[in-house]
């Protein structure tokens, strides 16, 4: 799950990271009480969407040469002005597609003098299982290209969780960014609150870019600052964590996959034509695959789970009909804890009731699949039984290219 970047920064704050004050606005006049709040005289007003690139990005009903999604504003007015320009418009950036994502929420924060721009990730690395934290004197708008282009200068330090994050790994960190002094043992202690954080809240990616160094105050003294935050969780961890599942924000979400999730099942929709409904995740994508063997591509990754009762299966089969791609179904249930013929119950009502429309090939194996297979005959319904995978991925192909 993702949050915007103010969220994160709140949660940041709490686990004792420092981040500039800021207040987030849903409208333009929450947006200059929030601004009033601040110190000033230097604003920024930054559109809260799931996605980065908003600095570079561009609004689809304003003309190209405006501004982006994050704003420098001198005064209340400016940020005022901002704030009337991004709320309720369309803001596309290398992250959101070219559909963009409408700004629904602004983030008003206290401008910073920025001396320097780093970059520091802390994310789940899967082939080491180790948290790797990773991090670069070149962050800002362009670490993409910096990663494509040099990746030398981008550093990997990973912590082995049963160890522990130990005060070495927070010496790595500084010094690949190559910090001394103060600045230096203020970046050793932001790595360690980052990691805290990191594995308290069971979080997936925790990305700052930029990470700020300031420009010295009066006194010559400098300081660390989470300028831009990027932040997403465990999904299976979630429950552990109500505060932030109540941060979730629905309308950055797909909206089939929303429903998914209320019935608890694991949906993901992709940009084929075949829509999948199976159970088991490794099923699902053996499933996947024969499809695109057979030369078509699935227009979902969809499992129902290993419990799936006929409200679940009507909600599946529903949910792969909302998506105007599906010009087919493929349905492949191993019936173990499941019986066949319950499943070919829940598929016949499930198909009489949302008045099935496209061609439906169904593999069932397992107890009791003769029973089933039986009552799928017995429907009446226009239901293509095949024996196995091959034989299943290649029928349903075959009868999508019959109803084109
Ligand atoms: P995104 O990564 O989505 O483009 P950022 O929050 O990183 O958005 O903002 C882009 C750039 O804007 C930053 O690299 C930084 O230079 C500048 N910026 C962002 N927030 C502030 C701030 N509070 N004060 C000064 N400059 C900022
Ligand atoms: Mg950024």
């Amino acid at each position: 799950m993702n949050i915007h970047e103010y969220q994160a920064k709140e949660l940041l704050a709490k686990h004792g990271v420092a981040v500039p004050s800021g207040h987030a606005a849903m409208s333009v006049e929450e947006a200059v009480a929030a601004a009033k709040k601040l110190p000033g005289p230097l604003y920024v007003v930054k559109a809260q969407i799931h996605a980065g690139g908003r600095g570079k990005g561009k609004f689809k009903e304003l003309d190209a040469n405006a501004k982006g999604g994050v704003r420098l504003a001198e005064s209340v007015d400016a940020v005022e002005e901002a704030a009337k320009e991004m709320l309720g418009n369309t803001l596309v950036t290398v992250q959101t597609g070219d559909e963009g994502k409408q700004v629904n929420r602004l983030y008003v924060t206290d401008g910073v003098d920025i001396a320097q721009e780093y970059y520091l990730a802390l994310l789940v690395d899967r082939a080491s299982g180790q948290v790797a934290m990773v991090a670069s004197t070149e962050g800002g708008m362009d670490i993409e290209d910096v990663a494509h282009e040099t990746p030398e200068r981008i550093t990997t330090i990973t912590v082995d969780p049963a160890q522990g994050f130990m005060p070495h790994h927070g010496r790595a960190v500084a010094f690949a960014l190559k910090l001394s002094g103060d600045l230096n043992k203020q970046c050793q202690k932001l790595a360690k609150k980052l990691y805290d954080a990191f594995i308290e809240m069971d979080c997936e990616m925790l990305e700052i870019n930029p990470l700020v160094e300031t420009k010295p105050d009066g006194d010559g003294n400098a300081e660390l600052l989470v300028l831009d935050t990027k932040m997403s969780f465990d999904g299976n961890a979630l429950y552990r964590h109500p505060d932030i599942e109540k941060m979730r924000d629905e309308t950055e979400e797909d909206p089939a996959e929303v429903e998914a999730s209320e019935y608890d099942l694991a949906y993901i929709k992709l940009d084929g034509n075949i829509g999948c409904m199976v159970n088991g995740a490794g099923l699902a994508m053996a499933t996947m695959d024969i499809i695109k063997l057979n030369g078509a591509f699935p227009a979902n990754f969809l499992d129902v789970g290993g419990g799936a009762t006929k409200e679940k299966v009507t909600a599946a089969f529903k949910i792969i009909l909302k998506d105007d791609a599906v010009e087919g179904i493929l349905v492949n249930i191993f019936g173990g804890i499941m019986k066949c013929d319950i499943i070919a119950d829940g598929i016949v009502a499930a198909a009489k009731e949302v008045n099935l429309s496209v061609p439906l090939v169904v593999r069932l194996e397992g107890t009791n699949v003769e029973k089933g297979k039986e009552i799928l005959e017995n429907s009446g319904l226009p239901i293509v039984s095949a024996d196995d995978l091959g034989d299943a991925a290649k029928k349903i192909v075959a009868e999508v290219k019959e109803a084109a």
